[in-house]
């Protein structure tokens, strides 16, 4: 009985501690918001960039190689989230912020149909998007199907609508392209280049599109050829590095495993592999919970596991009638289920 007393006794101690330190740190984060609130205005006012992700990284470094006890993607997401929150109230500025400044924010959200279907479509699905705050707008128009019987996409008049449809709720465009000549002809439309599965060891497309997006840095998706061991995505994505154009982001989007011949998962979520490549590159890594899994119920709970574990960002297939959906219908989720990851 005394000991239960004194047990009791020790661990309400320890409580007042917890608490004194939890209204230390509290206050300390209200104090910080001060200062980083007036910092932002002084750049703001000098017309500078607001954000500095180079310092960023600093930070973020520095602690982690000081502090053994806490646990490093907690130290990286609590400082990704000091920093949204000390820049939010500036978004409102959205002309002060550039592709590179969205695509430094965590987490990255692409999100749109599998294909551009007609103007209302993507309309209608880049209006709900945007409206919850995401910056790029996916939807494909040179679409890599298995059988060439299959509707192949809308070409160049898809990327002209889905770039309208970006550009009138201030978003950026991503979309695929399978050939040079689908770059060339529409570079100014596209905002990031997307690289497929399927093209991942496309060398010859791989050099053509980094000499091609060097000059202007423009960003290049790259995805994991779905039979690809990571080494050999690496060395894909290193193709695009060396031609001189250092903006890319690695998107892991399932692999195909023995899983296949009975389940009805379209593929393994390769989520693992988010934790291998943070050791291994300095990339951006996003996730695709809709081709990884081809079920449109499990997008929402394997999204939130990717950015547990760390990803960067997501790209997520949303239509606004799934079911109506001319490609990969069973995987579309609607755009307010997004409001269930972000
Ligand atoms: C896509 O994202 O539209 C697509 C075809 O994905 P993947 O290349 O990963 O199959
Ligand atoms: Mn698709």
């Amino acid at each position: 009985m005394e000991n239960n007393e004194d047990l009791l006794k020790k661990i309400n101690i320890l409580r007042e501690q917890v608490n004194d330190i939890d209204n230390h740190l509290v206050e300390l984060l209200a104090k910080r918001k001060g200062i980083t609130n007036e910092l932002i205005q002084q750049k703001i006012d000098a017309m500078l960039p607001v954000l500095d992700k180079q310092r960023e990284r600093e930070i973020i470094s520095k602690h982690i190689q000081n502090i053994d006890i806490i646990n490093e993607t907690f130290l990286n997401k609590f400082f990704h989230l000091l920093f949204e929150d000390s820049k939010r109230q500036y978004y409102k500025y959205e002309n002060l912020f550039s592709i590179h400044d969205y695509i430094c924010r965590r987490p990255i959200i692409i999100a749109g149909p599998c294909v551009v279907e007609n103007e209302l479509q993507i309309n209608t699905i880049a209006e709900k998007l945007s409206s919850y705050g995401i910056k790029f707008l996916r939807g494909g128009s040179f679409k890599p199907r298995t059988s060439p019987n299959s509707f192949q996409g809308l070409g160049n008049e898809g990327v002209k609508l889905l770039s309208e449809a970006a550009k009138k709720n201030n978003m950026y465009s991503v979309t695929e392209i399978l050939e040079i000549e689908q770059l060339v002809k529409n570079y100014e439309l596209i905002d990031v280049v997307q690289i497929g599965s399927r093209s991942m060891t496309s060398y010859g497309l791989l050099k053509s599109v980094g000499n091609m997006t060097a000059k202007d840095g423009k960003y290049v998706l790259l995805k994991r050829g779905f039979s690809a061991t990571l080494s050999e995505f690496l060395n894909a994505a290193d193709y695009i590095l060396q031609a001189g154009n250092p903006n890319v982001i690695l998107c892991l989007r399932g692999i195909r495993t023995f899983e296949q011949i009975d389940s009805n998962l379209r593929f393994t979520p390769d989520l693992a592999s988010i934790l291998e490549l943070r050791g291994r590159t300095e990339l951006p890594v996003i996730f695709d919970p809709s081709h990884s899994t081809g079920k449109a119920n499990f997008v929402v709970d394997i999204s939130n596991a990717a950015l547990n574990i760390g990803a960067d960002g997501l790209i997520i297939e949303v239509h606004n009638q799934p079911s109506t959906s001319e490609v990969d219908a069973m995987q579309a989720i609607i755009p307010e289920k997004i409001l269930d990851i972000i």
